[in-house]
């Protein structure tokens, strides 16, 4: 007999696209952070954890994933 295994599949995993604030760079991160994440120009604060989901301070373009 063949054991069968189950894909696991992610809970709502996604992906944002986010514009800074500061400096309107886009840049696509994961909605599930653990750590806070900075825009990759300038170095502003654009989302930081929380409670399981981001807390996004920069423009949310787009959710995909
Ligand atoms: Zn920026």
């Amino acid at each position: 007999m063949r054991k069968t295994t189950n894909l696991v599949k992610m809970p709502t995993s996604k992906f944002a696209r986010i514009m800074c604030r500061k400096c309107r760079n886009e840049q696509v991160i994961f909605t599930k952070i653990a750590t806070v994440v900075v825009c990759q120009k300038c170095g502003e604060e654009i989302a930081r954890p929380g409670g399981g989901e981001a807390i996004v301070h920069g423009k949310v373009l787009e959710i995909f994933g």
